[in-house]
């Protein structure tokens, strides 16, 4: 059960609030009241009354939440299905298994996925749902995501390896601000569209989901991932997208590896924001290009895109490696670990129309924060606590998460987890059914079953190639 709100006052933290004026307070208190950040301020407990939750910031850093902008909940049941061995890369084994989701399968993949972000400390999660089948599959999203104390926006695709010639279900689409009013979503939740686009559908398809998206208002969502199915893809073909008046304010594009020149001078000239995803990019298509994207000033935010590849909710971890991996790359000095740490934050929450809400801390903002314990060991001795929790910080320094002003996790543990309703617990089961059921079905979408089986140590694992699944249509 979702814990209550509680009015809170956190004391004696080192302040990274992310917001220029503000900027870093060394002993700062935080009081917080109905989920919102009250004030912020060296002796905010002067002025308390006392009958709010006390929190003591002794020996923590304290940052915004997390945003990450782009990630496919409903297959964080794949984790640990997908590896090296042939025929067990994301791709085919995503094909496999996703006609036999169950809808209570789709709800406790997004709870299982949420609850490692708020392991995480991320407080808000943009949920690309590519496998709806139908309005049930979007409303277990919906209420899982309602259900984990999150922010964030749902944004409703098409299922699993659809035909290119169909669109996604408009109708329902248009019937989801119906099925659920503002009063229902508890201010943390929005709407969008995941589509295919120009790379996988016709024009027929792709114009009348761009044309009811924006007479509905919703933003779309759409991987730009051309290097997944095209030898030596050398761009991305965006000056064509703006032609046709698709880039624009409204519009995220995932992945971007091979844009060119003239590709980012079409996304920094539409204001078309772009979510990265190093972890699963270097993995499978190629290095991301952040230092371009951010010198020619595009709107770049950061994300995990699914559970199911080498990857998890280590966000510091994730910041770390794009460091490195930027300065092998580039030899520049572009990347800091504070512009790392606004990419996670506040330009996430921009990406999502979120900034006045979320992803910095001042007063007026959502009470959405992660306090660190400064004084383990892999952070002491200390310098810079910005330099040190991207260089050396980790998950595991994570004691408390706060989202909309319920204290998720605490002293390093998730709370309101156990029993019958623990999302750790309820996911495994559920995947095992679900491998079964594939099984019995015959699995006549994908390979054997046997080879979708967990790994269980015994099989030969030979490192496929990055691109070799090369898959066709689905993403
Ligand atoms: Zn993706």
């Amino acid at each position: 059960m979702l814990p209550q709100r509680t009015d809170l006052l956190i004391t004696k933290t080192h302040l990274i609030s992310m917001d220029s004026a503000v900027g870093d307070l060394p002993h700062a208190d935080i009081l917080v009241r109905d989920g919102r950040i009250i004030e912020i301020g060296p002796h905010a407990t002067d002025r308390v009354p006392g009958d709010v939750q006390l929190v003591d910031g002794t020996g923590t850093v304290t940052l915004p939440g997390f945003v990450d902008t782009h990630w496919h909940l409903w297959n964080s049941l794949l984790r640990g299905m997908v590896g090296d061995r042939p025929g067990n890369d994301y791709f085919t084994v995503k094909r496999a298994l996703a006609p036999h989701f169950e809808v209570a399968d789709f709800y406790w993949a997004a709870r299982f996925g949420l609850a490692e972000a708020i392991s995480g400390g991320i407080t808000t999660v943009h949920n690309f749902d590519h496998n709806v089948r139908g309005p049930h599959d979007a409303d277990a999203n919906i209420q899982a995501h309602l259900d984990s104390g999150l922010r964030g926006r749902f944004s409703y695709g098409f299922p699993d390896s659809a035909e290119p010639g169909t669109t996604n279900d408009l109708h329902d689409l248009a019937d989801l601000r119906t099925r659920w009013p503002e009063n229902r979503l508890d201010g943390r939740l929005d709407f969008g569209i995941a589509v295919r686009g120009p790379y996988r559908t016709p024009p027929r398809v792709y114009e009348r989901e761009w044309e009811t998206a924006r007479s509905l208002g919703l933003p779309i969502t759409m991987h730009c991932d051309r290097c997944l199915r095209e030898d030596d893809c050398r761009g991305c073909g965006l000056v064509r997208l703006e032609e046709l008046g698709l880039m624009g304010e409204d519009l995220q594009l995932i992945h971007v590896v091979h844009a060119d020149e003239q590709d980012i001078r079409a996304l920094a000239r539409t204001g078309t924001r772009v979510s990265l995803s190093p972890m699963t990019e270097l993995r499978t298509m190629g290095f991301p290009k952040i230092t371009e994207l951010l010198e020619a000033g595009v709107q770049v935010s950061l994300s995990l895109d699914t559970l199911a590849m080498p990857t998890s909710a280590d966000v510091l971890g994730h910041l770390r490696t794009i460091i490195s991996v930027e300065a092998a790359r580039t030899g520049s000095g572009v990347i800091t670990p504070r512009r790392m740490l606004e990419l996670a934050t506040i330009d996430g929450a921009r990406d999502l129309g979120l900034q006045e809400v979320t992803g910095s801390l001042i007063p007026g903002k959502r009470a959405d924060f992660v306090l660190l314990r400064s004084s383990d060991i892999n952070l002491v001795p200390s310098g810079d606590p910005v330099e040190a929790l991207v260089y050396t910080g980790q998950i595991d320094n994570i004691d408390t998460v706060i989202a909309d002003g319920r204290i998720l996790k605490r002293h390093g543990r998730l709370r309101s987890f156990g029993g019958e309703q623990d999302p750790v617990t309820v996911a495994a089961a559920r995947r095992d059914a679900l491998v079964r059921r594939a099984a019995a079905e015959g699995n006549r979408n994908g390979p054997a079953a046997a080879s979708i089986a967990p790994f269980d140590g015994t099989q030969s694992r030979s490192p496929t190639p990055a691109n070799a699944q090369s898959p066709g249509g689905p993403i």
